[in-house]
């Protein structure tokens, strides 16, 4: 049986609701799901109930943007209190940061002369966070592009005209802030960051030091090297080693569900979940906020 504990929900840039997702996780008869929003964890206590509801073995989830060094990194969360007050505070600050960017590319896209506005924006994404992949949704809608990537690499993209940055944590303060909430921090597609595997060993022990729990060695983009890569990598450091799809639905066209396809990360991996959040130990003190200079990857 297969895991699938990374995808998302029109809370963030996914195009599916959470009822869409937990039925589906369900018929694949996943052995593990979470919902892993980016920034945002608006969608949990519904996923935790139709968890519940349709059998579905459930672990809190979440996908925070960070930065470390020169580096942009997603960090994922799993088995956080999702009601906790303080972790809800600490992440509205990226959720403002976001909003803040929105308003700053669409100005951006108005001045290189497309006729887009925010109320337009705002219509594409009613819920939840709002991100590029909406904004390049609206420039497919308008026929300013004819696909998503096309508005990603003439606008949207890093260092294109309409590019802008936002604020991020350092890496150290969302390990921090995820151990806070009771949760593991997990390094998400770590293949990503260097295809050529040369950035990976130094990185991750370095993040491994701030006491990150796991790194995302199924992945669907990862090639059997980097996934015999990183599992040396998981055992030198003492990692936790999960997977998931990244399952944006129509915003991501080509991914499904794990279990829809061939791509099946190990059903083991929520005993190891649950072991390592046992054997956690959730004293870390909060690490001093920063503005962050960097920003998102691509
Ligand atoms: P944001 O979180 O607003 O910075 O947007 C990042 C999202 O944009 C990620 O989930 C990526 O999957 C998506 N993305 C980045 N580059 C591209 C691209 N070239 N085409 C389509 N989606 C992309
Ligand atoms: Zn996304
Ligand atoms: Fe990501
Ligand atoms: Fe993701």
């Amino acid at each position: 049986m297969c895991v699938d504990l990374h995808t998302h929900s029109v809370h963030s840039d996914g195009t599916s609701s959470v009822e869409e997702l937990v039925t589906q996780a369900a018929r694949l008869h996943l052995a593990g799901y979470a919902l892993t929003d980016h920034d945002t964890i608006e969608g949990q206590e519904e996923a935790i109930d139709l968890g519940k509801q349709h059998d579905v073995p459930l672990v809190t989830g979440l996908e925070v943007s960070a930065v470390h060094k020169e580096h942009s990194l997603h960090i994922l969360a799993y088995g956080f209190d999702h009601r906790s007050n303080t972790f809800q505070t600490w992440l509205e600050r990226l959720q403002q940061g976001r909003n803040k960017r929105n308003r700053t590319i669409i100005e951006k896209l108005r001045k290189l002369g497309l006729d887009v506005s925010h109320d337009e924006l705002d219509s594409i994404s009613d819920q939840g966070q709002t991100g590029r992949p909406h904004i390049a949704r609206l420039l497919l809608k308008k026929k300013i592009v004819s696909n998503l990537d096309q508005a990603f690499r003439r606008y949207l993209g890093r260092d294109k005209p309409a590019w802008a940055p936002r604020f991020t944590y350092t890496a150290q303060e969302t390990i921090a802030a995820i151990h806070m909430a009771g949760g593991l921090a997990v390094l998400a597609h770590p293949g990503l960051l260097d295809s050529g595997m040369k950035l990976q060993t130094t990185l991750i022990t370095e993040l491994a030091a701030y006491g990150l729990d796991g790194i995302e060695t199924y992945y669907p983009s990862h090639s059997s090297k980097m996934q015999s890569f990183l599992m040396r990598l998981a055992g030198k450091n003492n990692l936790v080693m999960t997977g998931g799809s990244d399952y944006h639905g129509d915003n991501k066209p080509g991914t499904g569900l794990a279990g829809s396809g061939r791509f099946c990360p190990p059903d083991t991996i929520m005993g190891e979940i649950a072991q390592r959040l046992r054997k956690n130990n959730l004293t870390l003190t909060p690490t001093k906020t920063v503005e962050a200079k960097a920003c998102i990857p691509s």
